[in-house]
């Protein structure tokens, strides 16, 4: 086996940090921690390192990427924010909150991140680890989630490694992240209205706190490409809101339900979330051929988790 079959892992420290940098200022793939999932990262200014996370992942290249910033003035080069733009950010940067805005001419962000639109998907990730990789590296990161796409998104480094293999040169290792779930997705238009393109930990009901109502019906559709309703894939049968369990079936509880794997014993949904693809690892991974889960309720987080249930239970 040469050296470029294996993925090299770099630790969390000063040097790892560096040696990240450094692959990443040469237009390679590096795997980084966030406080969402792993994302596969490229500088997003280069046209041919961004082709290399399609190719990693085998992902269509109708599905845009998000952008990963130093802080709110580095983004403000990117993307024209309005005052509710600011406003969220300042609220929840660093933070699990992508805000879809109006890409500025000229700025430095390769056509194949934004699939070509005219708007782009930007966050300030809070892991401390990635915070130091983006000051150390001066430039944006493209960085979708580091599993080969429809599959489960990675929560630690053995699952960047257990999804791509050696697709991935180099893992920069920060840990469990602690958050568990993709970032939630805003799209906020010129004219005054927004929509919620991915549920996630910033919830529908604190938006709509600080937003107003959702904008609903035809002139409100605003395009959100690659939200397939099969994602996550366990690569198995899954059942949901299941009250009782088949012996065939690996069982993921919630609360008081006993399982193969639990949530949150205690029914806490913020927990649940940050256990939801290590759960759904472990089901993958497990010799039971097919999966149930127990009941989660829709409130305040449960709401994207039900959402990646949902797509994870479709098979096509
Ligand atoms: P991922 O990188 O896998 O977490 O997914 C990123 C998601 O963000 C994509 O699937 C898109 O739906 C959404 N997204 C990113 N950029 C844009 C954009 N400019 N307009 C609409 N949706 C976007
Ligand atoms: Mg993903």
């Amino acid at each position: 086996m040469s050296d470029k079959d294996v993925t090299e892992v770099l630790q969390a420290d000063a040097a790892g940090i560096t040696g990240a940098a450094h692959i990443l200022a040469e237009g390679g793939l590096v795997a980084v921690p966030t406080e969402t999932v792993y994302g596969l990262a490229a500088r997003a200014d280069s046209a041919e390192a961004v082709a290399k996370i399609y190719a990693a992942k085998g992902r269509p290249d109708f599905n845009p990427l998000i952008v990963h910033v130093r802080d709110l003035e580095h983004a403000e080069t990117l993307a024209a924010f309005d005052e509710r733009a600011r406003d969220l950010a300042e609220r929840f940067w660093p933070g699990p909150l992508t805000l879809v805005l109006p890409l500025r001419a000229g700025a430095p962000i390769a056509g194949a991140v934004t699939a070509g639109l005219e708007t782009v998907g930007l966050r300030q990730p809070s892991h401390k680890v990635m915070r130091a990789l983006l000051q150390e590296c001066g430039f944006a990161l493209a960085a979708p989630s580091a599993n080969r796409s429809e599959a489960i998104s990675p929560t630690r480094a053995e699952h960047v490694m257990g999804s791509l293999g050696s697709e991935c040169p180099a893992v920069l290792d920060g840990g469990v992240c602690h958050e568990g779930l993709e970032s939630t997705i805003v799209a906020l238009r010129e004219n005054g209205e927004w929509a919620l393109l991915r549920p996630g930990p910033v919830t529908k009901e604190t938006l709509v706190r600080l937003l107003g109502a959702e904008s609903s019906g035809e002139g409100a559709r605003i395009e959100a490409p690659g939200q397939s309703p099969r994602h996550y894939s366990p690569g198995k049968p899954m059942r949901l809101s299941a009250k009782e369990v088949a012996p065939d079936e690996f069982f993921i509880g919630f609360g008081q339900s006993d399982g193969d794997c639990n949530l949150s014993q205690s029914g806490d949904l913020n927990e649940a979330a940050a256990r939801l693809y290590e759960c759904l690892h472990r089901a993958a991974a497990s010799d039971r051929p097919r999966i149930a889960v127990a009941p989660i309720p829709y409130g305040e987080v449960g709401r994207a988790i039900n959402d990646r249930l949902r797509r994870a239970a479709t098979s096509s």
